[in-house]
């Protein structure tokens, strides 16, 4: 007899994506394996990572639907209730109000959600949670279950649908032979939080400056003199940034803010993401199903990466629910997944990438393209309606 374990799906990556489309299938008699490379603890308790989540009001009404709202702490939470984009020495800023809504959206640290959604997902009925040991290999094969993926310890799972949920640089996608766009920009994000002079206002500032494009988002803080920091610059200089003592970074951050901010102080640890964008082929097929960022990895510039995955596991989720369970693997059915969910996806993933490349080339038609752009964003009321429903819808 065979030891290998039996499951309908396999969910590879408890990170936001994974676990909330596990937890998207709560109450529906599903089996199902939660893969996770990291230890339970880390999963229970997650540290810091610098990231501000800016949350849309469709994701957090999929937060609150899903129980996870409720248990970020509320002092945590910072409203964003405007948006600046700045270019180079200009003195001009396209603006973004809420128009009506109390706020545009909302910021949170990554960890508060991941542990939110863990929380949620722990003790889940027919959930089996597999942490601290990573998938070595997995495949889709001719007869039922039709997957088959093998973790590290050599433990083998069958499962009728593998969700691979295990970021922009899935091991899954590949094994599965599913092709990939990539493009690793060169350039390192670096985040953390900052104590100044200035009060914030729950304003986000995004500065395109020559060389260089710095983000602040406002911080939940009673006197609201916190913000995180996201710069962006080429790897080399971000791992330079990264080595300074507090008090010197402190000086260079000032230096670069040219005064717009003053009196910085480092607050917590300093995190460095290198920059590479993706786009899946394929989202799914037959046996198999990528989410979050194993589907779109987005350039973190238009703040759409967590949002998209959300929307993209209510997406399967909804789709695997209609089916009878035998049904869950098949490619037909899951094509309305890949369907829906690309059509949800390119618009932003294209979009935010064309963003990228005109707010940071250096060119002298690029400067004044961009300068144009900006001007004409403030003064057409149907481009700015626009933008700000992407930012809140
Ligand atoms: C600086 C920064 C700022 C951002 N800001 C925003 C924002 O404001 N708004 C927004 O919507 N998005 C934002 N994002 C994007 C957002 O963080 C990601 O989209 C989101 O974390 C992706 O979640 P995920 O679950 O798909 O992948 P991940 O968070 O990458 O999780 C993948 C999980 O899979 C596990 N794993 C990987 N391989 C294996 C394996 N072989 N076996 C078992 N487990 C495995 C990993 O350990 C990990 O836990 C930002 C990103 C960055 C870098």
């Amino acid at each position: 007899m065979s030891d290998d374990l039996m499951f309908d799906i396999a969910v590879v990556g408890a990170g936001p994506a994974g676990l909330a489309f596990t937890r998207s299938l709560t109450g529906s008699g599903l089996s199902v394996a939660l893969i996770e490379g990291q230890p339970e603890a880390a999963l229970r308790d997650p540290g810091f990572d610098g990231r501000e989540i800016a949350l849309t009001h469709h994701s957090i009404r999929l937060l609150k639907s899903l129980g996870a709202w409720d248990r970020v702490p509320a002092g945590e939470i910072s409203d964003l209730r405007e948006a600046r984009v700045l270019d180079g020495g200009s003195a001009f800023a396209l603006t973004f109000g809420a128009e009506g809504a109390d706020r545009l959206g909302v910021l949170i640290p990554n960890h508060l959600i991941r542990r939110a959604l863990f929380e949620i997902v722990e003790g889940q009925a027919g959930v089996s949670l597999m942490a601290g040991r990573k998938v070595a290999n997995c495949a889709v094969e001719p007869a039922a279950p039709r997957g088959r993926v093998v973790l590290d310890d050599g433990a083998t799972i069958r499962a009728k649908l593998i969700v691979a949920a295990d970021s922009r640089f899935s091991g899954v996608r590949n094994q599965l032979g599913v092709g990939v766009e990539m493009n690793r920009l060169g350039r390192s994000m670096m985040v953390c939080r900052m104590r100044h002079d200035q009060a914030h206002g729950h304003v986000a500032t995004e500065w395109f400056d020559h060389g260089q494009t710095v983000a602040l988002l406002p911080v939940a803080d009673a006197e609201e003199r916190v913000s995180s920091v996201v710069l962006t610059l080429a790897a080399p200089a971000i791992a330079g940034l990264m080595s300074l003592t507090p008090e010197a970074f402190a000086v260079e951050i000032e230096r670069r803010m040219q005064r717009r901010l003053t009196g910085l102080e480092l607050v917590g640890t300093r995190h460095a993401y290198p920059l590479a964008t993706t786009w899946s082929r394929r989202f799914a097929g037959e046996g198999f199903a990528l989410i979050g960022d194993a589907a779109v990895g987005m350039h973190p510039v238009t703040a759409h990466g967590f949002n998209l995955g959300l929307r993209g596991q209510e997406t399967l989720a909804k789709v695997v629910r209609s089916a009878r369970v035998g049904d869950i693997g098949s490619g037909r059915l899951l094509a309305r997944y890949e369907r829906e969910h690309r059509l949800a996806s390119w618009p932003l993933y294209r979009g935010t990438n064309a963003l990228v490349r005109l707010f940071t080339e250096e060119t002298a038609p690029a400067r004044l393209a961009r300068g144009v752009a900006l001007r004409a964003g403030q003064a057409t009321a149907p481009f700015k309606a626009v933008v700000r429903k992407m930012l809140t819808a």
